[in-house]
């Protein structure tokens, strides 16, 4: 008896909290559509381990997104301009990464414009459309943000800010239509103690919580060379699970067709 009374109380009060309209809506609500999940793979510092990533991308039907710092191109350990333009011409994304790879929140903002803005300016040169950037280190300010739209990109993305062992309370996945496009998040980059699990974990983390953007930031893919590298041994596996996700509706895109970023040319 006391429990129906309860039950009786609780309907009532919830009938006065919900308008009449808001009835008839819970009871015509379709479940919410599920949002596909989206991995970026992104590819920074222009290193000479990427002509083999990205031929390991077309051999799954996958293209990926190199950042480039235009000063170091041609460098020792680093792409060169042919390499760069037999990524490009496969498809592939080619953004920018700053002329020198520099710590962005340590300048004057006029510093940060060279540093942004000629880089673009040297990648359009070279004949590449350059849409999103990649801040060196992931260092972002508000004025790093705001020079960054100013030299013409449309989106960029940082290091951080999704959910891992370091931030269990972040959100799984960044969104397609990100909050701040200037600043993008992704997980922390990928290191050498980066597990298969541990990158397989960041893409079931975005699947759970209902999909989004999963930005992925690789270095170096060789064998013992630094801690910002990968083996191939290891990426190798990881892309063939994530090609087989496909089925599961979770897709790889580069980072400008995944927000839809547009290419503007760098003002004047
Ligand atoms: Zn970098």
């Amino acid at each position: 008896m006391k429990i129906f009374r309860r039950v009786a109380v609780f309907s009532a009060a919830l009938a006065i909290a919900m308008a009449p309209g808001q009835v008839g809506q819970a009871k015509t609500a379709k479940p919410v559509k599920k949002v596909e999940t989206v991995v970026s793979l992104t590819f920074d510092d222009g290193d000479s381990t990427h002509l083999a990533v990205a031929r390991m991308l077309e051999r799954r039907g996958m293209r990926g997104t190199f950042y480039i710092n235009t000063d170091t191109i041609g460098d020792e350990l680093k792409l060169t301009r042919r390499h760069l333009a037999a990524i490009a011409g496969k498809g592939h994304e080619i953004g920018g990464h700053t002329l020198t790879h520099i710590r962005l929140t340590e300048l004057t903002q006029s510093e940060q414009e060279g540093q942004i803005c000629d880089d673009r300016r040297r990648l359009v040169a070279w004949g590449y459309r350059p849409a999103t950037l990649a801040y060196p280190f992931g260092a972002v300010d508000s004025d790093a943000k705001a020079v960054a739209r100013r030299c013409g990109y449309d989106a960029a993305r940082s290091v951080g800010g999704l959910r891992e062992w370091k931030c269990p309370g972040c959100p799984a996945s960044e969104t397609t239509r990100p909050k701040d496009r200037y600043e993008i998040r992704t997980p922390s980059s990928v290191r050498e103690d980066t597990l298969l699990r541990h990158m397989k974990q960041q893409v079931l983390n975005a699947e759970k919580s209902g999909g989004g953007l999963v930005p992925l930031v690789f270095h170096r893919v060789c064998d013992r060379c630094g801690l910002y590298s990968v083996t191939p041994e290891r990426l190798n596996p990881f892309l063939d699970w994530l090609a087989a996700r496909k089925s599961r509706g979770t897709v790889v895109k580069t980072l400008q067709s995944a927000v839809g970023a547009r290419y503007r040319p760098v003002p004047g």
